[in-house]
């Protein structure tokens, strides 16, 4: 992978890298259609990262088929789909990690001890294999986002981080590999997260400004939904992912809920439709 890309570099083509897990879906090739706007070419790279996964959690199951994803990627053009075997990654002796202290402790970093640090380092060793002009995330991972966009500003990385709106399926759930493990009748259960972000916005739209307030109304509605147990409800300032005691410009709501106590969903909207990308830009 490393030589391929160098080679490209040196001909002088751009590169876009959209690191993901597989099972693709329409926001994974999203993100791949974007990539292929951006640069001459785009990798993507597939890897079920072991690191990023806590005891107890999906890593055995998590769906793959690296066929059809093989098929997904060619359709829209990507050049290179990078899928590393776990060792080749984390070969005997690896003990390095990078981890980005603040903006990874809170919301999933604290439902799941140590997920962010595996998603730093193995993004880390992406962008130096790679060596990419620009990487691409979806903010269906808000706080991913967040992390990696200071981790590359923290350590000088010469990669530009582009994010992407969240794609929904046609009734307004956001896209996930995961949804394939709801069943049928947990569907709608599944939409209250959706539903709880346009809630927010008519109910701050209506005048609440105050965050406790809003927040407890938005879990009455969360645990009203069949099956649903709250994770987290978080009103928070969208640069800093710190909560937040009045509404304003900058207000994100972050969502994780667990379905019929198995499928564990996030989400997340802007309240207001004013844009933070631009304060990421340095300066
Ligand atoms: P994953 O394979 O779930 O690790 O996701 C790979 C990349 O795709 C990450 O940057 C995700 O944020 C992004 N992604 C996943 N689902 C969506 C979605 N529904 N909309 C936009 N981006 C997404």
């Amino acid at each position: 992978m490393a030589q391929w890309a160098a080679g490209l570099r040196a001909a002088d083509s751009t590169l876009a890298l959209v690191p993901t897990m597989g099972f693709f879906h329409e926001g994974h090739l999203a993100l791949m259609r974007r990539g292929r706007e951006l640069a001459d070419k785009v990798v993507v790279s597939l890897f079920v990262n072991p690191i990023q996964f806590g005891p107890g959690e999906d890593l055995d199951r998590y769906p793959r088929d690296f066929e059809r994803d093989r098929r997904l990627a060619e359709s829209v053009g990507v050049s290179a789909l990078f899928s590393p075997e776990p060792v080749a990654m984390y070969p005997p002796g690896f003990q390095t990690s990078v981890a980005v202290s603040g903006l990874g402790a809170g919301l999933c970093g604290a439902s799941r001890p140590g997920h962010f640090n595996g998603v730093t380092t193995v993004v880390a060793k992406l962008f130096n294999i790679v060596r990419p002009d620009w990487a691409i995330f979806g903010e269906k991972d808000f706080q991913q986002l967040a992390v990696i966009r200071r981790m590359v500003l923290d350590l000088d990385w010469p990669v530009k981080i582009v994010g992407h709106p969240i794609v929904r399926e046609a009734d307004g759930l956001a896209m996930s590999s995961r949804n394939v493990y709801l069943r049928p009748d947990e569907r709608e259960a599944a939409l209250g997260l959706r539903r709880a972000i346009l809630k927010a916005r008519e109910l701050l739209a209506a005048g609440w400004t105050d965050a406790a307030a809003l927040g407890a109304e938005l879990e009455r509605f969360l645990l009203s939904l069949h099956g649903a147990q709250i994770d987290y409800v978080r009103l928070v300032d969208a640069l800093t992912l710190q909560e937040q005691t009045k509404i304003d410009g900058r207000t994100r709501l972050m969502l994780a809920v667990r379905i019929g106590g198995r499928v564990r969903l996030i989400d997340n909207g802007a309240l207001t439709s004013s844009s933070t990308e631009a304060a990421w830009l340095p300066s």
